[in-house]
């Protein structure tokens, strides 16, 4: 990777006024709260662990003129990794495509920000001298990671217990959360 722009402490605005785009992959393992989030959903065997868990990402910086007044800096993320989470319909494990594609647009200070957001629907930040782009990737693809992770279809025949269908119920009808919670609590496994 390019020493002068190290993605541990980025000079954002360095990068986007030479309008730089740069591009790797970085272990899972680096990015310790998205790795515990597959963890934690995870508790069936794990059968393809060997295979090392890459995040790849690309980031873009761009220096967009403004008519009157300072250019706006931009910087654009898109990152992807196929990570291992917990089937919720069979239980097993199922790697899924987690992308993340986002947009920022840097500003001078807290208060321009919160001056700014309400009228914008851009994802304002902060500029800084040195910014954690690892960071801000992390965010992205946490984001991303499906609510209800599911096998399109299943590799066994999984007969869907009355705790999935409550589950499920609760999840995407929410006539009475309450009444699937209750089911959920009455039926042993
Ligand atoms: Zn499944």
């Amino acid at each position: 990777m390019d020493k002068k722009f190290d993605l541990n402490r980025l000079n954002v605005k360095a990068f986007a006024r030479e309008g730089l785009s740069l591009q790797g992959q970085q272990s899972l393992a680096q990015f310790v709260r998205l790795a515990e989030l597959a963890a934690a959903r995870f508790d069936a065997p794990i059968e393809d662990a060997s295979e090392p868990d890459q995040v790849s990402w690309l980031i873009q910086g761009e220096l967009v003129p403004v008519i009157a007044g300072e250019s706006q800096i931009w910087l654009h993320l898109s990152a992807e990794i196929d990570l291992l989470l917990q089937c919720q319909r069979c239980m097993g494990s199922v790697k899924l495509a987690v992308e993340a594609n986002a947009s920022f647009r840097f500003v001078a200070d807290e208060a321009s920000a919160e001056a700014e957001d309400d009228e914008s629907e851009e994802d304002l930040l902060v500029l800084m001298p040195e910014m954690n782009i690892f960071e801000l990737i992390e965010d992205e693809l946490i984001m991303s990671v499906p609510l209800v992770p599911m096998h399109e279809t299943c590799p066994t025949e999984v007969p869907m217990s009355a705790v999935d269908v409550a589950f499920e119920e609760a999840l995407e009808a929410k006539p009475n959360p309450f009444a699937a919670l209750a089911q959920l609590k009455k039926k042993p496994n």
